[in-house]
């Protein structure tokens, strides 16, 4: 019977270690392949060249390795943003970005194909959820972009595609391995998870213990306006996820980062930035509002300009620390979802 081939990259050192051992190899031919997967980030058991060539072979029918194909690139001609459609071996494609701030390279990554969290504003989730990404391929939408831009990554965010704390499992073994110093070895704190507030998976992740910054994307000052916009908010209300990102603070001493995507007339009104600065007043944290990307399936709109200083400049008389979220790749489609949407309704368009 053939014995079903594991996937090689989403394995820890650890657990390849172990793997070797069972295969009669020595331990520290693990430390050898692990340093090939993932600080020189190759593709191929063939380019392993300290490995013997029996020992590639054997890996090569015992594991698969996985490495994203990229169907599809674009530049931004405004802010030199890259989005990458990344192919996947089952014929999925996901989305990530890279972009180029002064304090370095970041790189958004999705963590499942599609979403379940139906969040109104939000293309990823469209067509609901395929399926959350294996750790390998959260991890090489990393790898492939530092080999195809030729540049380290210093940063990533959990902002792509999914919801990460729906991938529990998978982004937890991510962060541990990408911030791992047998691997990329990226500070914990230049890594941002955002989610869309499920609490259970907030107060785990605070026992974690990790560096990283949480983000939650709030979006209301009111659980009516809340639910309206984020289906999930129907499962937990604002006080039992403001609770959790209490208890998150609490237990890691890392502020949080509050999300709000302004809607014109939804959530933009002077009257609604007072209740946020008052829901949000006992918090360590700020607040990054970021002007609607408008999605064509959903009809929302964007406040001009002054609507969201007017919003900004309220919050920050209440003493809030507040950024507006730069628009990057705005020419490209960079918003959340939006280039896999119309790659998809190209190709079932025909
Ligand atoms: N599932 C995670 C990650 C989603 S993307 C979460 O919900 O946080 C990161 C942020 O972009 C979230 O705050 C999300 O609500 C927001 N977002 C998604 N689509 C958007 C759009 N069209 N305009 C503005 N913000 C958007």
């Amino acid at each position: 019977m053939e014995m079903e081939k594991t996937d090689i990259k989403s394995l820890t050192l650890k657990e390849l270690e172990q793997v070797l051992l069972e295969m009669g190899e020595k331990k520290f031919r693990a430390k050898q392949i692990y340093q090939w997967l993932h600080q020189r980030l190759v593709c191929d058991f063939g380019e392993m060249t300290n490995l013997s060539s029996s020992l590639r072979e054997a890996l090569g029918e015992r594991f698969f390795l996985t490495c994203l194909e990229p169907v599809e690139v674009r530049i931004s001609q405004i802010d030199g943003t890259r989005k990458y459609l990344f192919g996947l071996a089952d014929g999925h494609v996901i989305e990530s970005v890279w972009m180029q701030y002064r304090h370095g390279n970041s790189v958004c990554i999705s963590t499942q194909v599609g979403c379940r969290m139906g969040c109104r504003f939000c293309a990823s989730t469209l067509d609901g959820l395929e399926r959350s990404l294996t750790v390998s391929e959260m991890l090489d939408q990393v790898y492939r972009i530092q080999v195809l831009t030729g540049e380290r990554v210093s940063h990533i965010v959990l902002m792509g595609s999914g919801e990460p704390l729906d991938n529990y499992d998978g982004v937890l073994k991510f962060v541990h391995m990408v911030s791992g110093s047998g691997g990329l070895n990226i500070s914990q704190r230049n890594i941002t998870i955002s989610t869309c507030g499920i609490v259970p998976g907030i107060r785990r992740l605070a026992g974690e213990k990790l560096q990283i910054t949480l983000a939650l994307s709030l979006h209301a000052s009111s659980d009516e306006v809340r639910r309206e916009l984020m289906p999930v908010a129907r499962s937990y209300c604002l006080e039992e996820v403001l609770d959790a990102c209490r208890e998150y603070f609490a237990m890691t001493g890392r502020r949080m980062t509050f999300e709000y995507s302004l809607v014109k007339g939804v959530n933009d009104s002077p009257r609604e930035a007072m209740a946020l600065a008052k829901l949000l007043g006992g918090h360590c944290g700020h607040v990054n509002l970021i002007p609607v990307n408008p999605v064509q399936e959903r009809g929302y709109a964007q406040p001009d300009q002054a609507a969201v200083r007017q919003f900004q400049g309220i919050l920050e008389k209440q003493g809030l620390t507040v950024t507006v979220r730069r628009e990057m790749g705005r020419d490209i489609q960079g918003a959340c979802g939006q280039l896999r949407k119309s790659f998809l309704n190209q190709r079932e368009g025909g």
